[in-house]
Formats: structure tokens, sequence, C-alpha cells
């Protein structure tokens, strides 16, 4: 698997129907949030039939383009619990990056940094052996 292109963003631009397909082959569906609403912020519940995905208003079209594949990765894990441990999110980025990967669609270095950071925002959330395995990984 492939995460990253290059510096410069992503390799091919995704668009908003483009999402929208790829999230119904996965058995999803994609809504948008209302302009001005859900700054930066997108969200998914895995629940709901068929599985929904609402995406808000984003500054940067790489971060939103992650942060769909991210919230892809949550309703195609059904194995994992619904509460946000350390685990369930590293394993949404992986099924999201690998989803996104087999579109053709990879991002750049700084995007995936970003998301390794939104990534370890989860640390100390809960006291699962998730983060017992990341911090262990990380040797801290
Ligand atoms: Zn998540």
């Amino acid at each position: 698997m492939r995460l990253t292109g290059s510096d410069s963003g992503m390799n091919a631009p995704i668009s908003d129907a483009g999402m929208g397909r790829i999230a119904r082959e996965h058995g999803a569906v994609l809504r948008f949030a209302p302009a001005g609403t859900m700054r930066d912020l997108s969200s998914s519940d895995r629940l709901a039939s068929p599985p929904s995905i609402t995406l808000g208003t984003y500054a940067n079209p790489e971060a939103r383009a992650a942060d769909f594949f991210h919230e892809l990765g949550h309703c195609v894990n059904t194995s994992d619990t619904v509460i946000a441990t350390m685990g369930n999110e590293l394993r949404a980025w992986i099924t999201g990056f690998e989803i996104a990967s087999a579109a053709g669609v990879t991002f750049s270095t700084s995007e995936v940094a970003r998301c390794f950071r939104e990534l370890s925002s989860y640390l100390g959330t809960d006291a699962s052996a998730d983060d017992r395995l990341w911090h262990d990984a990380k040797g801290w």
C-alpha cells in the first residue's frame, strides 16, 4: 500500500461525486453539511442504515478527502465498537487509506502527517489495550 504521493498534494483530486460513488460502493451514503457548518470536521454514523458520512466545509480539499476516507473506514470496520478508541481510530485511517489507494487516490506526506497528528489526539482517551499497543510501538 502506498500512502503518499508527494508533498504537492493529492495525486488526483477526487470530486464530491467520486466520493459519493465510493461511499455507495462500500454500502454507505455521503451527505454534505450545509455551507459554513462543520468547519474542517466530518462525522460518520456506522449504526445508521445505511451507514452515513457527513462531510463538513474544509479550507483544505486534501484534508477533506482524507477525512472522508477515514469516516468511510469507520463505516466499513463493522467489528469495531462505536467508541472512539485509539485502535478504532487507527484502523479507520488504515482502512480509509487502503480504499483510497485502491481508487487511485494517494495523499501528500504532509497530509498523512496531519492524519497521524489527528490520531495522536486520541492518546489517553481510554485505557484500552489498543492504547497500550500504540505506546509500546512508539517506545513511550
Ligand atoms: Zn475517527
